[in-house]
């Protein structure tokens, strides 16, 4: 384990439900030179709770890919370290655990509603999948109804008003990157889902008891996930813990906009991997689009690492086109 010179501690937090693409490396590389180059800690975490959608071989591909590109974490499933297991279905006990302190004060209750909102929520809602607002229509009941449904499927749900007086109330938050920002989490998120009925807990939930658990104190991600944050500033408030700093960090998306993705075509890393492209010509491409270098000339990600701030980032998404993906995949 590398030794740390402070109490920074960033986070890689994979979800091993497929193939890494150039939007996943983009992400990972931030997080690694934003811990990195302020000397501090990285964690990898496996975020498999999301079974229906988990694919057995998707976990291994992906250390895999971060180790081709160069990053390295000095606590994780292949490593250890003083928090383990790193793996997120390895902790359900933990979450359970929560997931009863919640109960206890009735900050949750079941629903009975959606049966998609359910299967959904063990992912992280990335762009495009955040859904309606939900009206409410279980919030009258209390938690301890939850013995009464007599076997009826239902999901726990945060109330988002709870331990606010008023529901219009603004929570704030400021981002490294893009500074303030603000939202009502009642009236513009509404209440989530934080479990299913049987316990297994929603992203949101395993998210923010892992970030705790293991010290984490800078989360570097997409900025699809804003909404989500405000759902985690609200667990964090619950459990009376302390808020890590964000960075939201803006999409790579495809010619139309939308978050890159595999209707864009193949931009796998394990592809870039196979065909025996040197890792730097990606970082290289990455390092440009965010804004670190003045071209997209080949870098090793240790290089980047004396001149990063991420007040130098780009704030604008990066289209990324079939040419991009041509000029880095030619042999
Ligand atoms: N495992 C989540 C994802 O890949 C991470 C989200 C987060 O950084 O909190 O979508
Ligand atoms: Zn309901």
């Amino acid at each position: 384990m590398t030794p740390a010179a402070n109490d920074i501690v960033g986070r890689l937090a994979h979800s091993p439900t497929g193939a890494q693409h150039v939007g996943n490396a983009r992400t990972y590389l931030i997080a690694w030179l934003s811990a990195r180059s302020q000397g501090g800690r990285l964690i990898f975490r496996m975020e498999d709770i999301d079974s229906p959608r988990v694919k057995p071989w998707a976990a291994q591909q992906a250390l895999d890919d971060l180790r081709w590109l160069g990053l390295d974490w000095d606590e994780g499933p292949d490593c250890g370290g003083p928090y383990a297991p790193y793996i997120q279905t390895e902790r359900l006990p933990r979450y359970s655990a929560l997931l009863e302190e919640l109960r206890r004060a009735n900050a949750i209750y079941p629903c009975t509603c959606t049966r998609s909102d359910i299967e959904s929520a063990a992912s992280a809602p990335h762009a495009g999948h955040e859904g309606p607002i939900y009206p409410g229509t279980c919030a009258g009941r209390s938690a301890a109804e939850a013995d009464e449904l007599s076997g009826r499927p239902f999901c726990w749900r945060f109330r988002m008003s709870f331990g606010i007086s008023e529901a219009d109330s603004a929570v704030t938050f400021d981002d490294l990157l893009r500074g303030r920002e603000t939202c009502r989490p009642a009236a513009d998120l509404g209440d989530f889902v934080i479990a299913k009925g049987n316990g297994t807990p929603a992203y949101q939930l395993a998210v923010v008891a892992d970030d705790h658990a293991m010290g984490v104190t800078e989360v570097v991600r997409g900025d699809d996930l804003i909404p989500s944050t405000f759902r985690q500033l609200a667990l964090l408030r619950f459990f009376g813990w302390t808020a890590p700093r964000y960075v939201h960090l803006p999409l790579v998306v495809g010619p139309d906009g939308r978050r890159l993705a595999k209707r864009h075509g193949d931009t796998r890393i394990a592809l870039l991997r196979e065909r025996g492209i040197p890792p730097e010509r990606l970082i290289g491409r990455l390092a440009h689009s965010c804004g670190l270098t003045d071209s997209p000339a080949p870098i090793a990600a240790r290089d980047l690492m004396a001149e990063f701030d991420v007040a130098r980032l780009n704030r604008e998404p990066w289209v990324f086109t079939a040419r991009d993906w041509e000029s880095l995949a030619a042999r």
